[in-house]
């Protein structure tokens, strides 16, 4: 049925919009360079114009951001909307017992608080266990049934059979798995369906713990995942792999993957390959520092290992210029949280301005999209967030969000004028 007149033209101005945003500064998300005085100005969906001498056109509303650095919508590079915190459920239980409405329902309010934390976008890798549940959320977005940010999604994530959890059961029995598992030729039909139905992307686990009380050791072959990446590949999706161990990392990388996440175990020389082709890496510093904290950990130094070992290999990647995204596996820990990967990236050793494009241009460009996001200048899609103080110099300072606006949709903000 089409729509009445009114509404029609109700939607055509909503569309046509323009607003002018006033912050003491921009921030573009690529050079490491506040920029005072400066304004921006958003014609529907878009940012049309960006400088120092922005006049308010007729028509147009205007919005006063004193106090506040304009910079581009944030980009969280791994999510799991489909999870809560650990210490309020274990991962066994979030994935046997609890039930898929139940946590569709929890999902849709962790999209909305991410949005409003001023993250625009998520790359969520997997709904471990929750099927295709995510690209039925990315859809409830996009349409404007529910708030949250742009999802690039992983679906049910690929892990070789026997590998992942939960475990414990008599063989044989069918339980909830927290992943699709296969493996041989069947892998590449496992990629072409989660493809088909609504993967952005494919997420392999290279390594994991075969056994409750073991360490990590490798999974697929290098010849499975190198099959798997074609397959994804040839479709126009991009592989991620979560892989921590040094052998797991170099079947990844060999077979041509995007991204790694976590990488605890990677050496200098997995990260020289790394750097060599191109390879993100994600470290999930968030992630390792929450768990230890479940565990019993209370933050004073000395870190246990497995968190110094997160920040060491972080250490590493840089020192072989491998690109940083920052994602820091939330859904571990609080949604909404998202900023605290930001501040375990600057302990660790990065600057502030280094992770602020990281979390702009950086992810946008490693995710591909950075032709449309990630950057405030003329041409992007108006995706901007306004917050207290200077991100370049306190990174602290994007947990301060004042202004959320995703594709020229204001969701927090003053009122204009
Ligand atoms: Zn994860």
């Amino acid at each position: 049925m089409p729509l009445p007149a009114s509404a029609q033209t109700v939607a055509d101005s909503a569309r046509e919009a323009v607003i002018v945003l006033r912050p003491d500064a921009v921030f573009d998300g690529e050079t490491a360079t506040l920029r005072k005085g400066w304004s921006v100005l958003v014609r529907a969906n878009r940012i049309q114009a960006v400088g120092p001498d922005i006049a308010t056109p007729a028509q147009a509303s205007e919005i006063q951001l004193p106090g506040t650095t304009l910079m581009p919508g944030l980009i969280e590079g791994h999510s799991h909307l489909f999870l809560h915190p650990y210490n309020e459920t274990s991962w066994d239980d979030q994935v046997l017992h609890e039930l898929l409405a139940l946590r569709t329902a929890r999902a849709t309010v962790h999209a909305r608080v991410t949005l409003m934390a001023g993250f625009t976008t998520v790359r969520d890798l997997g709904t471990e266990g929750a099927g295709y549940a995510d690209v039925g959320l990315k859809q409830a977005i996009a349409q404007g049934i529910v708030p949250g940010p742009r999802m690039l999604v992983a679906t049910r994530a690929i892990v070789a059979p026997g590998a992942y959890g939960p475990r414990g059961f008599e063989p044989g029995v069918a339980v909830p798995l927290g992943a699709e598992e296969a493996g041989g030729p069947a892998l590449v039909d496992a990629v072409r369906r989660q493809i088909g139905a609504g993967a952005d992307l494919i997420k392999l686990y290279a390594d994991y713990r075969w056994g409750p009380s073991e360490p990590s050791r490798p999974t697929f072959t290098e010849a499975e995942m190198r099959m798997a990446v074609e397959a994804a590949h040839g479709a126009g999706r991009q592989v991620v792999a979560h892989a921590s161990t040094a052998e797991g990392m170099r079947r990844a990388i060999a077979a041509g993957v995007d991204t790694i996440e976590h990488g605890d175990e990677g050496t200098a020389e997995v990260f020289a390959a790394m750097k060599a082709k191109g390879i993100g890496f994600c470290p999930t510093l968030a992630a390792g520092d929450a768990v230890a904290r479940y565990r019993g950990w209370n933050g004073a130094a000395p870190a246990p290992r497995s968190v110094q070992e997160g920040y060491d290999a972080l250490a590493k990647a840089r020192k072989a210029g491998v690109a940083i995204c920052m994602g820091g596996d939330v859904g571990v820990f609080a949604h909404g949280d998202n900023a605290r990967e930001a501040e375990l990236m600057v302990k660790a050793g990065m600057t502030p301005a280094e992770v602020a494009i990281a979390v702009t241009s950086g992810n946008a460009r490693m995710f591909g999209i950075g032709d449309r996001l990630g950057i405030v200048k003329p041409g992007m899609l108006a995706d901007l967030v306004a917050v207290e103080g200077n991100p370049l110099t306190d990174i602290s300072a994007i947990r301060k969000v004042s202004l959320v606006m995703k594709d020229g949709i204001l969701w927090k903000g003053p009122a204009t004028r």
